[in-house]
């Protein structure tokens, strides 16, 4: 029987194997510099929100969703879900767990720390738990997060963040 993939799940994109060598697992293992640099990045975009309401959050809409999905995509797997959490789950994507769970992790995990549906895969929400200890605000991890908002899948967080609309 055919796999169905998840809501978040670019077709023809095969889940993680740990055993690999994959970006997303760097930038969790690094998430204390991705934390810092998350936090510049949002800066800048506090100080670049009077331009970008100049110019129009929707016509900068299409351009920054790409730039965007292109980079997070290399860095963490992002699916573009719009509503990025990355810095209250220590670095390691939630749109990547085959629940989509933005509340991790479920019941499933195995004894080996890896996913339930995919034997292969380590647990999002493992990694983004041992990721969150090596963070300055890693304990974010413990706030309850609202469930995803599919309105907003593919449209940029960055702009949201930039708008105010993710505080
Ligand atoms: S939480 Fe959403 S925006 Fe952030 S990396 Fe994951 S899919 Fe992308």
């Amino acid at each position: 029987m055919s796999r169905v993939p998840a809501a978040f799940e670019p077709a023809g994109k095969a889940p993680r194997d740990g055993k690999k060598f994959a970006l997303r697992f760097w930038s969790n293992t690094h998430s204390r510099g991705m934390e810092i640099t998350y936090s510049l990045v949002e800066k800048m975009l506090h100080v670049a929100a009077p331009l970008f309401k100049a110019i129009g959050y929707e016509r900068l809409e299409k351009p920054v969703a790409a730039v965007e999905a292109t980079i997070k995509g290399a860095l963490f797997d992002c699916r573009m879900c719009g509503q990025c959490i990355l810095s209250s789950s220590g670095m390691s994507c939630p749109m990547n767990c085959p629940k989509n769970l933005r509340n991790g992790p479920c019941g499933g995990v195995r004894a080996n720390g890896n996913c339930e549906v995919y034997a292969e895969m380590p647990c999002v929400w493992v990694k983004a738990w041992e990721g969150s200890k090596a963070m300055e605000h890693g304990n974010k991890i413990m706030n309850v997060q609202p469930p995803v908002d599919h309105r907003l899948k593919g449209r940029s967080s960055w702009l949201a963040v930039s708008r105010g609309a993710h505080e």
